[in-house]
C-alpha cells in the first residue's frame, strides 16, 4: 500500500483550489493499492488557501523547530503544516504505506526541491515537512514527476 498527495488523484485540494492530477495516480488509488492524503487540509488549513513556503530551512528545520512555515501574508502556519504531516504519518500507519508519492516543490509533500521561502518562484534543494517527517519514520518518499519519468522510460 502506498500513500499519495491527493491533489495527484484529482482532489481540488491545491491552495488555488485546483488539483494535479496524473492518470496513473488515479488508477493505484482506484485498483485500491493507495490511499489520497492531502497534510495542508488534514492540518487544518482551508481550501482556497494562502500560499506558504518554508523560511528559514526545509521540511526537516521545519520539525526541529529551526525553520517555520509563513504564508505570502506573513502568517506563521508552521502549527498546522506539523499536524498535517503528523496526521499523514498516523494514516501512513494505519493503512500499512511503506512509500509514498508525493507533489514536488509543495512545502508539505516536496521530496527534492521546495520554493525558497522568498515568494519569487524561486526553488531550492530540500523536501517538504510531512516528506521529512514520513522519511524520519522509514517511509520511502518519492516525486510524481520521478513516477513520471519512470514510467516513461518502462514504456520504450
Ligand atoms: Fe497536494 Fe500535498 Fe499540497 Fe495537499 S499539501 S495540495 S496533497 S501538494
Amino acid at each position: 500500500m502506498k500513500i499519495v498527495s491527493a491533489c495527484l488523484f484529482g482532489v481540488k485540494c491545491r491552495y488555488d483550489q485546483k488539483h494535479n492530477r496524473i492518470e496513473s495516480i488515479q488508477q493505484l488509488v482506484g485498483e485500491g493499492k493507495a490511499v489520497p492524503v492531502c497534510p495542508e487540509q488534514m492540518g487544518g488549513l482551508s481550501t482556497p488557501r494562502n500560499p506558504a513556503e518554508i523560511v528559514g530551512g526545509d521540511g526537516d528545520d521545519v520539525l526541529d523547530g529551526k525553520a517555520k512555515v509563513i504564508d505570502h501574508q506573513g502568517n506563521d502556519v508552521t502549527e498546522q503544516f506539523l499536524k498535517g504531516a503528523y496526521e499523514t504519518l498516523e494514516m501512513a500507519r494505519k493503512v500499512g504505506a511503506k512509500e509514498a508519492i508525493l507533489k514536488e516543490r509543495s512545502p508539505s509533500c516536496g521530496s527534492c526541491l521546495i520554493y525558497d521561502g522568498t515568494f519569487s518562484r524561486s526553488k531550492k534543494s530540500g523536501h517538504g515537512v510531512t516528506t521529512a517527517l514520513l522519511r524520519r519514520h522509514g517511509i520511502r518518499v518519492v516525486s510524481e514527476e520521478k513516477e513520471k519519468k519512470q514510467e516513461e522510460s518502462d514504456s520504450r
